[in-house]
């Protein structure tokens, strides 16, 4: 009797753990996702923060804008 509770109880676990150990990982990569894409980046010209997005990257380095790009 004992057993077979035990087993019943464990197969819940398992579920238990199978789906709860699943949601989390979805939302830790989408969670990724959306920081990598509002990601902030230095201005290597001016200092200025801009989104990664919106910024120009040439020889390694971040530039705001074209101005910074080409006065660098
Ligand atoms: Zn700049």
């Amino acid at each position: 009797m004992i057993l077979k509770i035990l087993l019943v109880v464990g197969v819940i676990a398992v579920i238990y753990f199978f789906f709860i150990k699943k949601k989390p990982l979805k939302n830790n990569k989408k969670a990724d996702e959306t920081q990598q894409s509002s990601d902030m980046v230095e201005c290597s010209r001016c200092g200025i923060y801009a989104e990664l997005s919106d910024s120009i990257i040439s020889n390694n380095k971040y530039y705001c804008s074209k101005e910074c790009l080409e006065n660098s």
